[in-house]
C-alpha cells in the first residue's frame, strides 16, 4: 500500500489520540469522534485493508474477527436492547476513510431506513 496513512492507521500506530476501548491482536475499537448514537464505536482490523471490496481469501478469519468482536463489545457495553452494526463501503455508500471499520450504534432506538 502506498500514500499516506490514513487517520485510522494514525490511531493504530498511536500517532493520533483517540478513546480506544478495546484492544486485541487483530484488530482494535474506540469511540467515533463524532456519535451518531449515544454508543457509536468503530471497530478496525490493525491490517491495512481498505474496505469490504478489498477483503481476499486469506482475510476470512480476520472478518469473522472483527464481528465476533462487536458482539463482544456490544455485551461489554450493555446494549441488550439491540445495535446496528454498518460497514460502509466507496463513495457512495458513504466511506470517508479508507480504512476498513464496522461502525457499532446503540443506546437509543434506531430507524430504518438510513438515508
Ligand atoms: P465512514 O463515513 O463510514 O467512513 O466513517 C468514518 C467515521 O470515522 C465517521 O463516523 C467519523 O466520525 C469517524 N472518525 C473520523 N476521524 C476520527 C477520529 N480521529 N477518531 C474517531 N473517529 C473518527
Amino acid at each position: 500500500m502506498s500514500g499516506e496513512k490514513t487517520i485510522f492507521k494514525k490511531i493504530i500506530d498511536r500517532e493520533i489520540p483517540a478513546d480506544i476501548i478495546y484492544e486485541d491482536e487483530l484488530c482494535l475499537a474506540f469511540k467515533d469522534v463524532n456519535p451518531q448514537a449515544p454508543v457509536h464505536v468503530l471497530v478496525i482490523p490493525k491490517k491495512e485493508i481498505v474496505s469490504i471490496s478489498h477483503l481476499e481469501p486469506e482475510d476470512m478469519e480476520l472478518a469473522g474477527h472483527l464481528f465476533l468482536t462487536v458482539g463482544k463489545l456490544a455485551e461489554m457495553l450493555g446494549l441488550d436492547e439491540g445495535y446496528r452494526t454498518i460497514v460502509n463501503t466507496g463513495k457512495a455508500g458513504g466511506q470517508t476513510v479508507d480504512h476498513l471499520h464496522l461502525h457499532l450504534l446503540g443506546g437509543r432506538s434506531l430507524q430504518w431506513p438510513p438515508g
